[in-house]
């Protein structure tokens, strides 16, 4: 599936991958879509066409390992990987960005974003991992202290900031914000406090996982003085927010982008004992038709799309 041109995505035909030195074949299973990738066809820069997207994926290696792939590949040397934020590194490249992804039978990577996965994962767990790792990473900036915590969004990135929490914090305030009822519903099925249409209340810590200026707004307003708003959504470049109101309240907005690999890893873990009621699954040769018409109609749940030959494995 190739992002060719503003706007579409389609079926082609494609060379084989040919792996460089450092890199293997992995024979896809699963990739999900995600939303950055709906928004990001209709805004080339950050992706160029032509593309093979997806960074959420799983599959086998030439050897029979059942893997998940880490996308985001750092140098590791310049100074930001040098103080232990990788996540950002200045020559930061992404499998599905920068590189062919994962939306085809076949891609080649990096020896070393590849993980194992337990024999007993399935696939539809295993396609989860990468946003699990942004939940863990968006947790991690979360104060320790935090007792009443927002989620502002309840996408996929915004669900599973609260399958994250409810495994890191089980006994604490966790409410969802979202305009949408179904995805409401989700996130109550998956154990929000309580959800809403806005966030109402003084949160110590507000996630939010929209990215548009009101959302980006109303998470700085639902915070008590003092407390921190982490930002994953990626919808618009702006902020919306009152920046008098911030000095005044001595509140904190921090950026969360990626995951480090010990993050990824733990989000291997987690994705065991995840629930994916709110993952829907669809045959890779329809995967065109799918990601347009989520582009026309957003759904509530996360589209994974399988390679023939792994939909009943
Ligand atoms: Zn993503
Ligand atoms: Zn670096």
């Amino acid at each position: 599936m190739v992002f060719t041109r503003t706007g579409v995505v389609e079926m082609l035909d494609i060379a084989e991958p040919e792996p460089q030195d450092g890199e293997l074949v992995i024979d896809v299973a699963i990739a999900g879509i995600c939303g950055s990738e709906l928004h990001g066809i209709s805004q080339p820069g950050f992706r160029v066409p032509p593309l093979v997207m997806g960074h959420e994926f799983a599959g086998t290696t030439p050897d029979g390992r059942r893997v998940v792939v880490n996308p985001i590949l750092s140098c590791g040397t310049c100074p930001t990987c040098s103080i232990g934020l990788p996540n950002v590194c200045e020559s930061r490249r992404i499998v599905g960005v920068h590189l062919p992804g994962g939306f085809a039978e076949r891609v080649a990577v990096p020896e070393a974003s590849v993980r194992d996965v337990p024999a007993d994962l399935t696939w539809g767990r295993a396609a989860v991992i990468e946003p699990l790792a942004n939940a863990v990473h968006a947790w991690n900036l979360v104060p320790s202290s935090a007792e009443r915590v927002g989620i502002i969004g309840a996408g996929a990135i915004g669900l599973a900031c609260l399958l994250a929490g409810r495994t890191f914090v089980a006994d604490r305030v966790i409410d969802v914000a979202d305009t949408s009822p179904d995805r409401r519903r989700d996130a109550e099925q998956l154990g929000a406090t309580r959800v809403g249409e806005a966030l109402d209340g003084q949160y110590d810590a507000v996630i939010e996982a929209v990215g548009l200026p009101v959302t980006r707004a109303g998470s700085v307003t639902a915070l008590r003085n003092g407390g921190t708003a982490v930002w994953l959504g990626l919808s618009s470049s702006d902020s919306g927010m009152d920046g008098a109101a911030l000095v005044r309240g001595e509140k904190r907005v921090v950026g969360s982008f990626a995951y480090t690999p010990d993050e990824f890893d733990r989000a291997v873990d987690l994705a065991a004992g995840v629930d994916t009621s709110w993952t829907t699954v669809h045959p890779l040769e329809a995967g065109a038709d799918v990601f347009m018409s989520l582009m026309a109609t957003p759904s509530t749940a996360k589209a994974l799309l399988v390679t023939k030959g792994y939909l009943d494995a």
